[in-house]
């Protein structure tokens, strides 16, 4: 299953950022549209490859960028959810995409200093 392997290479990336040693509090990652990824699949994935790890009690967040082209009928940048999609305004398929493509870790909470007591 693809989406394990993505999850397995978010974990990896996530403890080479931080160490073994730090427990995660949320890990939050950007999938676009268009990166053809099964964000429920990736976050089930996540739930059995996080186990054991610094990251067993951090979610998943995960954002969803959206997917945009350029369409070559109406000359101008409009939103693709998916491809194949036909363009939401003259109903073509002349469509560049040119985002929404991004797979990526965007941060990685951890837990802050022990808040300071008085005061
Ligand atoms: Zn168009």
């Amino acid at each position: 299953m693809h989406e394990v392997s993505i999850a397995e290479g978010i974990a990896s990336a996530v403890q080479d950022a931080v160490g073994e040693k730090t427990s995660v509090v949320s890990v939050r990652v950007a999938v676009g549209e268009l990166a053809g990824v099964d964000v429920e699949a990736l976050v089930f994935a996540w739930e059995s490859v996080r186990k054991g790890t610094c990251m067993q009690n951090a979610p998943l967040v995960v954002e969803r960028p959206e997917g945009r082209a350029w369409c070559m009928n109406c000359c101008r940048d409009v939103p693709l959810h998916r491809h194949g999609d036909p363009c939401p305004e003259c109903g073509g398929y002349q469509l560049l995409p040119t985002q929404g493509h991004e797979l990526q870790v965007l941060d990685v909470e951890v837990p802050d200093e022990p808040p300071e007591t008085g005061g």
